[in-house]
């Protein structure tokens, strides 16, 4: 079981090890945080085919990540009869709304006005409302091709978005800087959150954490991590 007949371990086995081994550190960092074990674990498949997607929605895993609009299109084509949850997690250019909205149920990196109105333009001409999540540039200073807002316009942005037919801000997002120290900038975040949540009451998603850092993500508050290497194994190019 779990070994093909050459003595193999298949695909399967190595990645419901990855994912039991993620849980297990979700579950004690959650303890740890004296929280209840409810964080959602988003499994970032980017570079990984269709056919792992497949496998982890049959061991129970609900939400996808996806950072190329055009791989993602074709892996969501492809596991249509999976009722996943897409989550868009990559930086996103105005012309591509349309393409995105056809398959992410979740766009996570609405970092700027202009963006969030061609998603929202889109949404509704798609006909489906897409979740939402500002996304918070956490480099200090902000460097701007990471993607993000600087924090000081997360207010203003939230206004912004708030009022844009189409969408719903869930919450908001944010990577921690590379290299760095990610419990500071997940503390930033976590107090960005709280003033987003003062807007709207029901923007309550804190996504962040990865594979390196998801015990410091849950110690302040996160709500959903974006899982990928530690799931599935090192990806053969740098994304
Ligand atoms: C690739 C990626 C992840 C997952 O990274 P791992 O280190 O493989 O866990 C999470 N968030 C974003 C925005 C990513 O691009």
């Amino acid at each position: 079981m779990g070994v093909d007949e050459d003595g193999l371990v298949t695909r399967r086995t190595e990645i419901e090890q990855g994912l039991a081994g993620v849980r297990e550190r979700i579950s004690r960092a959650c303890a740890s945080a004296h929280r209840p074990d409810d964080v959602t674990l988003v499994v970032v498949t980017k570079t990984y085919p269709a056919s792992d997607v497949r496998i982890l929605a049959e061991l129970g895993v609900r939400d996808v990540g996806e950072n190329r609009h055009q791989e993602a299109a074709s892996k969501f084509a492809e596991c249509a009869d999976l009722g996943l949850s897409w989550h868009m997690i990559g930086q996103l250019q105005r012309n591509k709304a349309a393409a995105v909205v056809r398959w992410a149920d979740v766009i996570e990196t609405i970092d700027r006005p202009e963006l969030a109105d061609a998603v929202g333009r889109s949404a509704v001409a798609y006909g489906a409302e897409r979740d939402v999540l500002l996304q918070v540039n956490l480099d200090q200073p902000v460097r701007a091709e990471r993607g993000g807002c600087a924090p000081e316009d997360v207010r203003a942005l939230c206004d912004h978005v708030a009022a844009v037919t189409g969408l719903q801000v869930r919450g908001v997002m944010g990577v921690a800087p590379h290299p760095g120290e990610p419990e500071e900038a997940f503390a930033r975040l976590a107090r960005i959150a709280a003033e987003v949540r003062e807007v709207i009451p029901g923007a309550t998603v804190l996504s962040a954490g990865m594979s390196d850092d998801l015990e410091a993500a849950i110690a302040h508050g996160a709500t959903h991590v974006r899982v990928g290497s530690a799931v599935l194994g090192r990806r053969p190019t740098l994304q």
